[in-house]
């Protein structure tokens, strides 16, 4: 026998007996029960399931169940209402440029009142990375997370040796190397070849320092996604997210399937390449963030300078379109997070 917690989202209570509703239930299923088994024990037709998730992830009615799984079943949802909110203190936003927040002790308040615990704060070069390092000691209000690195557009090659050594020097106090990566589009103007070729060396260098100390990369790609992605596994790197991820669908299947994650960000709500993207990963290789203190604007046209409160927006977004509860979402890619950046 096996024992296995299930929990049946509302609109399949049709089908349970009353005791069993809104709660997790306990089952005893016999050794080798498949999830369709419990479709099955309470006659609930498969055509009604939308989706399952065993301890979180992605599964099939065939997969197979284990003791002391987890296991949700969601219904096919005609709509789903993303607009009240629940408050869970669980959420990790896990892209912000911290030192350049403004309002740093407001905005902070406001992000754990909307829910949010931690952040993952980038840094961008020398001086981005030192002021985060610093911000990170004062701050009490949320628990700050540390990525340090050389972003593709804020390259000084005159700080090179010293922002490396730096980053070096303060390895056993972050979670991953980042923002890093490649960049040939920024400003709308395609990047000349000795500037890629610049940003490509040191890309390479800080993808050699992840490996030695076995660090997870924070991958900035846009316009050199597949490049970004090459160099990344060729150094056989274990754990990278590909921030904001908005490129090919081919490149995100090799993402996907070297078991790296794509982040997702507000821009969600308007962006067609994002949101495909979204789509097309399974949700456990997705992570939320905000890119703030980034400028998005809405569907309608307005906008608005992102905090790390507006993590929220994102899962808001990325609820709809996976058609996944909202209090679902916030415990699946918190786990995300903490084993990606083992936090
Ligand atoms: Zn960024």
């Amino acid at each position: 026998m096996i024992k296995v917690s299930v929990r049946f989202y509302e609109e399949l209570n049709d089908y349970l007996p009353e005791n069993m509703r809104k709660k997790d239930v306990e089952l005893d299923l016999s050794d080798g029960s498949k999830v369709k088994d419990i479709l099955n024990k309470f006659s609930i037709p498969s055509q009604e399931v939308h989706l399952v998730l065993i301890n979180g992830k992605n599964s099939l009615l065939e997969t197979k169940l284990n003791s002391g799984d987890r296991v949700s079943i969601y219904p096919i949802f005609e709509t789903i209402d993303i607009s009240p909110i629940k408050i869970i203190n669980a959420v990790i936003d896990t892209h912000v440029h911290l030192e350049e927040i403004e309002n740093l002790d407001q905005v902070l308040l406001d992000a754990k009142q909307s829910g949010v615990i931690g952040l993952v704060a980038v840094g961008s070069d020398y001086t981005s990375n030192r002021k985060i390092i610093e911000l990170s000691k004062e701050i009490k209000t949320l628990k700050i997370y540390l990525a340090l690195g050389i972003h593709p557009t804020d390259i000084n090659l005159d700080e090179l040796e010293i922002t490396m050594k730096f980053i070096e020097q303060n390895i056993s106090g972050i979670v991953a190397i980042g923002e890093i990566g490649l960049d040939y589009w920024y400003g709308s103007v395609k990047k000349s070849q000795s500037e890629r070729e610049t940003q490509h060396k040191i890309f390479e260098l800080q993808l050699v320092l992840a490996k030695k100390y076995s660090k997870p990369v924070i991958i900035h790609s846009r316009g050199a996604w597949q490049e970004c992605y090459e160099m990344v596994k060729n150094k056989n790197i274990e754990k990278a997210v590909f921030h904001w991820y908005s490129g090919p669908i081919d490149v995100l299947s090799r993402i996907i399937h070297s078991g790296y994650f794509i982040s997702v960000t507000p821009v969600l709500e308007y962006s067609k390449e994002h949101k495909l993207a979204a789509e097309q990963t399974p949700l456990e290789n997705i992570l939320i963030e905000t890119d703030s203190p980034v400028k998005y604007k809405t569907v309608t046209g307005e906008t608005y300078i992102a905090e790390p409160k507006d993590v929220i927006r994102t899962l808001k977004h990325l609820s709809a379109i996976k058609k996944i509860p909202f209090d679902e979402l916030v415990q699946v890619t918190k786990e995300n997070a903490v084993n990606l950046f083992n936090i």
